[in-house]
Formats: structure tokens, sequence, C-alpha cells
């Protein structure tokens, strides 16, 4: 596919992400600003979206050429790109049915399809190993992956191939079980380190006995996908036993950032990412909080550029106190996303009521679930085109088929759906119980 990289940059890249972090600073920016203007030349050519875009706003490609030339580029919503056909948003030169294709389903309220290369997948992970690496990740390690699963288990000679060339092996276990059967499978699959989202993990540190969670003999757990709130954390690492590590990714991007694992800051992935902190459309100061745009500096088959993620973070300093040349954010606010407890004792997570209602309506363009009581549920609907009653009674159905007779459920097509008083998105929310409840948020 034309614009994808060849095996050998694949190869050269990768080498480089490692030993990236020696090269300093300047080096790190050397790298992002050739990237910029090789990504921009590439997206004007080759992807309508961006090339009425740049012509509208009458700016040449050619001046975006430094990271302080990239704000005049507008920035690009989800909301936009979510509108477009496929054809306006790959670059010509993929074939989308070779590309992989991820909607973000279950983990925002705002579904959008990214698309990437196998290739470009590559060296995404080699960025996100580098962080595990610097966590403590060794080779011959299984890391257990505690999720909502997509997709088709991993055969077993992909594993294998997995662990030759990597030296790891991923292993998923559905974060729907029942948390005793969650810990037995962690047992059985004997993992060195556990990705979880937080939530989920909250809930095995307060509900298993920290005896049986201690004899997993972890060595790391890293957390991502939703806010780990202190409180989260502390009460982790006192049941298992090992330190909790957050990481900071998205379908768009990957690996955003990284806690730093003499903690404090999270490390910016600059080499995968051109992260931006905007602050009423102006650059946030050291310390000051404000909404993440990022441009994504390995995705070609469908470029993001000045995308705006949405989360807020407060902006950090350039370089980190413990010496790692990245630049630096603080106080991710990310998803908060709250479990729904059921009278019948069950704690559901919210992706697995949203999934198959969103899989079978493709209409839906956000979706917002709020757990008013034990026993009554609320979804919020912005739709296009305008459901059917026939097609609102099908989201009826599969919620109950998830919630049980006891629950009642009640659906809402609205025009629009409100923020928080910070100004976040929160998709699934429980009157019921929430870690995140009376957590400090500012704008
Ligand atoms: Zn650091």
């Amino acid at each position: 596919m034309q614009g994808d990289p060849s095996l050998w940059a694949v190869a050269l890249n990768t080498w480089d992400i490692r030993r990236r972090p020696q090269l300093g600073r300047g080096a790190l920016r050397r790298f992002q600003e050739q990237r910029l203007r090789q990504l921009i030349a590439h997206a004007y050519d080759r992807v309508p979206y961006y090339r009425e875009l740049f012509d509208r706003h009458g700016l040449a490609p050619e001046r975006v050429r430094t990271l302080a030339d990239l704000e005049r580029v507008p920035i690009t919503t989800r909301r936009t790109l979510q509108a477009l056909p496929l054809e306006q948003i790959v670059a010509r030169g993929f074939d989308p049915k070779k590309l992989s294709a991820h909607t973000t389903s279950g983990s925002s309220g705002r579904p959008i399809t990214i698309r990437r290369s196998r290739r470009e997948g590559w060296l995404l992970d080699a960025v996100r190993r580098r962080a595990m690496i610097g966590y403590g990740l060794r080779r011959g390690d299984v890391k257990a992956v505690i999720k909502t699963p997509d997709g088709m288990p991993q055969p077993r000679w992909r594993q294998e191939l997995r662990l030759r060339v990597r030296g790891t092996i991923n292993q998923l276990v559905d974060c729907h079980l029942p948390l005793p059967e969650v810990v037995a499978r962690l047992r059985e699959l004997r993992p060195a380190i556990v990705e979880c989202y937080p939530g989920v993990l909250a809930r095995i540190a307060r509900d298993i006995d920290p005896a049986e969670l201690r004899a997993l003999r972890l060595r790391f757990i890293t957390t991502a996908g939703e806010v780990l709130t202190p409180a989260m954390r502390e009460q982790a690492t006192a049941a298992f036993g090992v330190p909790v590590f957050d990481v900071y990714a998205s379908w768009e991007f990957n690996l955003l950032a990284w806690e730093c694992p003499q903690r404090g800051a999270y490390h910016v992935s600059d080499d995968a990412v051109i992260l931006e902190v905007l602050r009423d459309g102006r650059p946030a100061a050291p310390g000051e909080r404000g909404v993440v745009v990022g441009t994504a500096l390995h995705s070609f088959a469908m470029p993001l550029i000045r995308y705006e993620q949405g989360d807020l973070v407060t902006r950090g300093a350039e370089g980190c106190l413990c010496g790692a040349p990245f630049s630096t954010i603080s106080e991710i606010q990310g998803r908060m996303i709250d479990h729904f407890p059921l009278p019948d004792g069950r704690v559901v997570h919210p992706y697995r009521l949203t999934t198959p209602i969103r899989d079978a309506c493709p209409w839906i363009r956000e979706l917002q679930a709020i757990q008013l009581a034990p026993d009554r549920l609320v979804m919020k609907l912005v739709a296009h085109p305008h459901p059917s009653p026939d097609e609102l009674d099908r989201v009826r159905a599969l919620a109950a088929a998830q919630l049980g007779p006891a629950v009642r459920f009640q659906v809402e097509v609205v025009p629009e759906i409100p923020l928080e008083a910070s100004g976040k998105f929160r998709p699934y929310r429980s009157s019921v119980y929430s870690d995140y409840a009376g957590i400090a948020l500012r704008r």
C-alpha cells in the first residue's frame, strides 16, 4: 500500500523507539518536526478531507514545518470525522479492506472507526512495549489483559509467534466474568503482569481476599482506559502487594502517555504523537489544565492531525524530573465509567450493556446510560436518522437481555447530551455507586 512504511522502515523505527530516550529532547523534537512535514504533505496530497480543510483556510501545506506552525492547522473533532464517508478520511493508496478497523464503541459515547495498517500498528505497539519494559517487563512474560472481549481470541500459533518475536504473550480475560472466575483465570495463566480497567481492578481489590491476590505473585499492574483515582490505586496496591502504573491510551493514538516509573508525572509518547494541551484554543502553560489535541505521527492510512481527543489534562514540564526527555502531563481526566450494581447482586460493566446495542443500531450517534436506582436505568440516545418504534423496541429488548426483568429501562431520544459541569462527557454513570463520587474535578 502506497504511503505504508516498508518493513525496513518499521525495523529502523522500532530500533529508534527503543533508543530514543537516550538521545535527548532535541532529537525528539527534530523527529517530530520531520515526521510532521511528511504527514502534512501526505495528508494534503492523498486525503480529501485534509486537502479541503487546508484549501478552505487558505493554508498551504509548506507553511506547516515546525511545531509552532502546527497551530495554523484547524482542529478536527471526532464529530466531524464521524460524519464523513471512508473515502474522505482514508488516504488514497491504502485499501480500506486491508486496514484494521476498530470502532470506539464501548469506550466512548461517540463512536468513530479508526483504521490503520498492520505495520502502523506494529510501530504503536513498540511505543507501548517501551513503556512496559521501563516498568519491568521481561522476555517470556505473560501479560493478562482483563478487558471487554473484542474479536476472536488469538490462535495458538500466533501466540507462539508473538512469544518468539516479541518475547511476551498477551492473554485476554473477559472482564464481564464474575470476579472469582476472573481471579481463577489469572491463577491458570500465571501472568507476571496484569493490565486492567481501574474500575474492574478496584472491584477485585475490594471483593477478593488479598491473600489470594498476593498468591498470584504479579510483578506489576497497569491500568488503562479510565481514570485511576488515588483511592483506587491505594486499594489495588494494598490488595495485590505490587505497584500499579497508570497509562493513558486511546484507540485513536494507542499510547499517549505513561506514568513515570518514578511517579509524579506521565511521560508523553512524543515520538508517536504531538500532544497539545489547549486552554480556550491557546497552549496551556505548565501547571494549567486544558483539552488534549493530538497529531498521530505514525498514522498515514487515516491521518489524525490536530484531532481533539477531548480529555482534560494538566500540562507538565518539558522533560521529566527522572531525566527522561519526554514532555509531561498530569491529572488526566479521561473516561470515568461507573459500573451498574443490580438488585440481583450482579455488577454489570456498562460496555456489556451498550456494546450489543451499538452493534445492532448503526443509527446511534451518541449514547449515555444513567443508573438512577438499583432497579432503574435511563439510556439517552442521539440518533441519525431518527429511529422507528421497532428500532427502539430492539434497544429495549437488548437491554432487558443484559439487565433482567427486575430493572426498569427507559430509552430517550434526545437532540444532544449535555456535558458534565467539569466539561467532560460521561457516557456511563451510576447514582447507586461511583468510584468517582466526590473526586474534585476542575475545569
Ligand atoms: Zn519520569
